[in-house]
């Protein structure tokens, strides 16, 4: 494993309860990660000083070993360890409440829109929308008082944008502290649907700069991972997230490792506007698919 990463994110297979609009892993074929080796994996991140981890997927709590994992996770010193999910095996309350005694410090939720008719279209699956809520009910009600921080990442989709704002306040309500703003992508995908579902990222500037105020109002965090400074609005640039700042180092399945910012869902290309881009040595740049797509129109470098 390299040295100088801040989080080690593992994910020990590609299978989902669910088949969301756009989303690939699912079809990531059987490789799976024995328990075994993710525990060598972890113990190498350790030794190399990593002390975040992230289990990621698919849907980690398909894997009935993950509690056992986290708490070896905690017992190897790992100080922060956070689970991305999809929250449907969260509704059962014992089981939330296991996963959380395990030693889980974070909890991110993966959020479409506080209507449950578009999470529920987006996701494919009926009713999927009520057992993330139950899900997030229960983590919540175990978590207080044990320092869990309870967070979403939140897909930025034409049906999901014009609802942002509202969308985080609903959720800040039911205890999320942090929302990540992850943009749709089409790499890899020839369907006409994900590609009709991918914004402009000039109509996204509108919804992320309502929804931050909401989330200044209330004292929650707001970031954004896929939308360049370019393209949001001055007072709004803080909030991007360029994947290289989590200093993050991807396994997967097979055992291959790989830097986040090496992956084409984060971005990577620097078309034509960005050539004397002031902030390009602090930008992650654009999507490839995003660019096959929409062109580079929407890219306005900042002071041109
Ligand atoms: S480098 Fe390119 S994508 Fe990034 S802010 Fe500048 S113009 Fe926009």
């Amino acid at each position: 494993m390299r040295d100088g990463f801040e989080w080690l994110e593992i994910a020990l297979d590609y299978r989902c309860n669910l088949r969301c609009l756009g989303c690939r892993a699912c079809d990531g074929g059987d490789e799976r990660l024995a328990a075994a080796d993710a525990l060598a994996i972890l113990r190498g991140a350790r030794a190399r000083g990593v002390a975040k981890l992230w289990i990621g997927g698919g849907e980690p709590t398909l894997r009935p070993e993950l509690p056992k994992l986290i708490a070896a996770a905690r017992s190897l010193g790992f100080e922060r360890v956070l689970l991305q999910t999809n929250g449907l095996r969260l509704a059962y309350a014992s089981y939330a409440a296991a996963i959380v005694d395990a030693g889980l410090t974070d909890v991110s939720f993966n959020v479409k829109s506080l209507r449950a008719e578009v999470n529920d279209a987006l996701t494919r699956t009926e009713g999927s929308q009520a057992l993330l809520l139950e899900g997030i009910a229960n983590v919540a009600a175990v978590a207080r008082g044990q320092g869990v921080r309870l967070a979403a990442d939140v897909l930025l989709c034409r049906d999901t944008a014009p609802d942002l704002a509202e969308t985080v306040r609903a959720f800040a309500a039911r205890g999320i502290t942090r929302f990540t703003l992850w943009l749709l992508s089409a790499a890899d995908s020839d369907d006409p649907e994900v590609a009709r579902a991918v914004p402009r990222l000039d109509q996204l500037t509108g919804p992320i700069a309502d929804a931050g105020r909401v989330a200044d109002a209330l004292g929650v965090e707001l970031v954004s991972l896929h939308t360049p400074p370019c393209t949001l609005a001055p007072s709004d640039r803080p909030r991007y997230l360029p994947a290289r700042s989590l200093r993050l180092l991807v396994v997967d399945p097979s055992g291959r490792s790989f830097p986040l910012e090496s992956s084409p869902f984060e971005g990577g290309v620097y078309p034509e506007p960005c050539r004397a881009c002031p902030v390009r040595e602090s930008c992650g740049g654009a999507r490839a698919d995003y660019l096959r797509l929409h062109g580079d129109d929407a890219l306005n470098p900042p002071g041109t």
